[in-house]
């Protein structure tokens, strides 16, 4: 098969299959656990099959998930959890999957949903990847999550906060709940979560207009 770029663009129903969203292939799996306790003590959990690609550079667990971007159905609204991840790590637009920092090098657009009904807030923690400005309205309209209600606006500092994920009961390697907990890098419970989205923390924030997406004030 040949590489996909991370620009290549996928439509379903007319609608834009935004880069991070998962497809039908894309099975996601998590494999037997196991324990591993270190020569000092310390216990963390494991996969039993375990290879060096399973952890990312903190050294935390991820669920291991198919590539097949554009095979069969796009699954909305589904994330992929290793294009989430890059998409946070590299500042890729979470639609198109360009660099957004070729746009902007000092900031980056941000369009969520605003369950809480609160505009992004200083320090904000965050599993969506940025957006750049021509795919912005296109991120308020094609994402379910976000159709009804939105925010937006631009952060200045993008910082690797933690994961989202399953935490692990350390006893009895059951999920602790069916919810997925946000969990910091710095947090004990890190060693007992099988992370599938990256979570950032957004800082330098200024608001955004909501039907021109360009900074406000
Ligand atoms: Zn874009």
């Amino acid at each position: 098969m040949a590489l996909l770029s991370a620009k290549t663009r996928f439509e379903q129903n007319g609608l834009t299959v935004p880069f991070i969203t998962a497809w039908e292939f894309e099975k996601m799996l998590i494999p037997k656990l196991g324990i591993r306790v270190a020569p000092g003590g310390g216990a963390h959990l494991i996969f039993a099959d375990e290879t060096a690609t399973d952890r990312d550079e903190h050294g935390v667990l991820w669920a291991r998930q198919g590539l097949a971007r554009g095979q069969g159905k796009a699954l909305f609204p589904d994330v992929h959890a290793y294009r989430q991840k890059r998409a946070m790590f590299d500042l890729l637009c979470q639609v198109c999957g360009g660099k957004t920092i070729e746009e902007d090098f000092d900031r980056q657009l941000y369009v969520m949903n605003s369950a809480k009904g609160l505009p992004i807030q200083e320090g904000e923690l965050t599993t969506a990847p940025p957006v750049c400005r021509g795919c912005a309205p296109e991120a308020a309209v094609s994402c379910p999550r976000l159709k009804d209600r939105y925010v937006a606006a631009y952060a200045e500092w993008n910082h690797s906060w933690g994961v989202s994920g399953i935490l692990i009961n350390p006893r009895t390697l059951a999920p602790l709940s069916k919810d997925h907990t946000e969990v910091s890098f710095t947090d004990p419970r890190i060693k007992w979560v099988i992370a599938n989205r990256s979570v950032n923390r957004l800082s330098g924030i200024r608001h955004a207009d909501l039907q021109t997406f360009a900074l406000a004030g």
